[in-house]
C-alpha cells in the first residue's frame, strides 16, 4: 500500500494567517485538498507577527544562533487547520503590516535576505538536517523560495525533489550579486549556469534553473511564459526548460465560496433560486451608493490595482458602459493614480460608478453575490481567482483571453452559446476598444432574460474546486519523488 508522501510547501504568505495576493489562497488551500491524494504538505513560512498570533500551538525543534544577522527558531506548528513549519526570526520578520512593503510603501531594504533565510532554512528542513521530519518533495513558491533548489544542489548529496511552482513571473528578486556571499552560495553558483542574471543575483532565476520541475498555474500562462513576448527575460531558460515546465489551474475554497451557505451576504441563494440574487444587489448599490435599480446590469470589480491588471482600459471605457446604461461597482487596492482615477469617476458619475479602496473580505463577497458581471480586463493572468468565485457565484465573468482566463471562462460565441456552454464573455486583443465591444456585448446578453439565465447557471456548474488541481499536483511530486536525486558535491 502507498504511504503518504511528505511534501514541504515553502511559501511567503499563507491563508487566512497572511495574505496579499491569490498566492496566499493557493498555498492555503492545497494541503487540505491534498489529504485525499494522500499527500501529507507541511508549509514552512515566515515568522510575521500575524503568523505567530495565529497560531494553536507551536513548539521549537531547531535553533540557530545566527541565521544571516540574528538568532532564529524554526517551531512546529498548528494554525487555523494547517500542518505548519514556522521560522521564528524576529530580525527578519519581526514587523507588522504588509509581509514586504515597509511604511514608506517600499520594498523593505533585506528582502533578499528575509526571503534567502526561508529558502535556505527550507531546504535544511526537507533534507532532514534540523529535525527527526524530512520531506521526499519541495514545492517552491515563487521569487521568495527560488534559492532553495540552487542550496540544495551546491550543498551537494541526496536531496528531495523540487518543483518550483511560478504564480506570477513579473516578481523575479532580482538582488546585487555581493549578497551571493553572505546569503552561503558558493562562488560557482554566480554564473549565467547558476544563479547569475544579466549580472544581477536572480532568485526566481535560480529556482527556475536547478528545479527538477516547473509548473505554473495555467496551462495557457505554461506555454505564454516560453514567448518573448511574454517571458519577461526568462522566456529562454523557461524554453530550455519546456519539457519539464507544466501548468496546473488553482482551484478555490469551496466552503468560503459558496452562496449557498456564505455568512458574508445577506441573501444566501444556490442555481436554483437566483432570484435571492436582488437582495445582495440591493445591498451592494446601497454599500456602494449607487442608484437602487434592480434591472440595471451591474459590473463589479474585484481586484489589486495594478498595470497588470488592466483597469486603465475600464477607465477609458467607462463612458461606453455607462452608456449603456450600466452601473459599476469596484474593490480594489493598490496603484495611487488608479485609485485617484476611479474616486474621480465616482464624483463624476454619482450613483452610477461606487468604489471602495482598501482590503475588504466581506464586500468581495457581496460584489460576487450581488454583481451580475465582474470585469478581469488584465494584460496578463496567470490563473486569476476573482473568476472563478464569479463562476461560482452566478456573476458572469467579462475577462481578457488571456493566461488562466483564457483556460477557464468559455466565450459566448454563436457556436458556444449554440451549443449552451458558454459561461462568460472573452475579449482580445487586449484594448480599450475590445473591451467596449465586450461590455456591449454582455449588456446584449444580459436583456435576454434565458440566455443570462443559462450563463449563469453554467458557470455555477464549473468545476472550480480543488479536487482536479490537487490530482495533478499528487502526480507531479509522486512522478518527482521516484526520481533519485543527487548531485556531485561540487569542488572548491
Ligand atoms: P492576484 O493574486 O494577482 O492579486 P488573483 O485573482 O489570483 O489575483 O487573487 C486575488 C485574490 O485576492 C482573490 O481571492 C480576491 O478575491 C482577493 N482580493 C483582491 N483584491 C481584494 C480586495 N481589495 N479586497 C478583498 N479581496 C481582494
Amino acid at each position: 500500500m502507498m504511504g503518504s508522501l511528505p511534501v514541504l510547501s515553502v511559501v511567503s504568505e499563507i491563508f487566512p494567517l497572511v495574505k496579499t495576493g491569490g498566492l496566499a489562497d493557493v498555498a492555503g488551500a492545497l494541503p487540505a485538498a491534498l489529504l485525499s491524494e494522500r499527500v501529507a504538505m507541511h508549509s514552512l513560512v515566515p515568522g510575521y507577527p500575524a503568523v505567530l498570533a495565529g497560531l494553536d500551538a507551536a513548539e521549537p525543534v531547531y535553533t540557530a544562533p545566527d541565521l544571516f544577522g540574528g538568532p532564529a527558531r524554526l517551531l512546529v506548528a498548528r494554525g487555523k487547520g494547517l500542518d505548519l513549519f514556522v521560522l521564528d526570526a524576529p530580525h527578519l520578520y519581526g514587523r507588522g503590516g504588509n509581509p514586504y512593503i515597509g511604511p514608506d510603501g517600499r520594498d523593505w531594504p533585506d528582502n533578499a535576505v528575509r526571503f534567502g533565510a526561508l529558502a535556505r532554512i527550507g531546504a535544511s528542513l526537507a533534507k532532514g538536517t534540523l529535525c527527526n521530519w524530512h520531506a521526499e518533495v519541495v514545492q517552491a513558491h515563487d521569487w521568495q523560495a527560488g534559492l532553495l533548489p540552487a542550496y540544495l544542489h551546491y550543498d551537494g548529496g541526496a536531496r528531495p525533489g523540487t518543483v518550483m511552482t511560478v504564480h506570477n513571473l513579473a516578481f523575479q528578486g532580482q538582488y546585487p550579486m555581493e549578497l551571493a556571499g553572505p546569503l552561503g552560495l558558493p562562488p560557482q553558483s554566480l554564473q549565467i549556469e547558476g544563479v547569475e542574471y544579466y549580472g544581477w543575483l536572480g532568485f526566481l532565476k535560480a529556482g527556475l534553473r536547478f528545479a527538477d520541475r516547473i509548473s505554473t498555474v495555467s496551462p495557457t500562462y505554461a506555454a505564454e511564459i516560453r514567448t518573448p513576448e511574454s517571458g519577461m527575460g526568462l522566456g529562454g531558460l523557461l524554453r530550455h526548460r519546456a519539457g519539464v515546465l507544466s501548468g496546473v489551474l488553482n482551484g478555490i475554497d469551496e466552503e468560503i465560496w459558496n452562496p449557498a451557505t456564505d455568512e458574508l451576504i445577506p441573501a444566501r441563494y444556490d442555481a436554483g433560486r437566483l432570484e435571492e440574487r436582488a437582495i445582495n444587489k440591493a445591498m451592494l448599490q446601497q454599500q456602494l451608493g449607487l442608484a437602487a435599480e434592480l434591472r440595471t446590469p451591474l459590473f463589479g470589480v474585484v481586484s489589486r490595482l495594478t498595470w497588470q491588471k488592466g483597469f486603465d482600459l475600464l477607465l477609458a471605457a467607462l463612458p461606453t458602459l455607462l452608456g449603456l446604461g450600466a452601473q459599476l461597482a469596484v474593490l480594489g487596492a493598490g496603484d495611487a493614480g488608479l485609485q485617484q482615477a476611479f474616486a474621480a469617476a465616482v464624483e463624476r458619475f454619482p450613483g452610477r460608478v461606487g468604489c471602495r479602496f482598501g482590503y475588504d473580505e466581506g464586500l468581495a463577497h457581496l460584489i460576487q453575490a450581488g454583481g451580475d458581471a465582474l470585469i478581469v480586463p488584465s494584460r496578463f493572468e496567470p490563473c486569476g481567482l476573482t473568476q472563478l468565485c464569479a463562476l461560482r457565484y452566478g456573476t458572469v465573468p467579462v475577462v481578457a483571453r488571456v493566461g488562466g482566463l483564457a483556460d477557464t471562462v468559455i466565450d459566448a460565441s454563436p457556436m458556444a452559446l449554440g451549443a449552451g456552454a458558454a459561461t462568460g464573455v472573452q475579449f482580445a486583443p487586449i484594448t480599450t476598444e475590445m473591451l467596449e465591444s465586450a461590455l456591449m456585448r454582455t449588456v446584449g446578453l444580459y436583456r435576454d432574460r434565458s440566455t443570462w439565465t443559462k450563463l449563469q447557471t453554467n458557470g455555477m456548474a464549473t468545476d472550480v474546486s480543488w479536487r482536479d488541481p490537487a490530482r495533478r499536483y499528487a502526480a507531479l511530486f509522486r512522478e518527482v519523488a521516484a526520481e533519485a536525486h543527487a548531485t556531485a558535491t561540487p569542488a572548491g
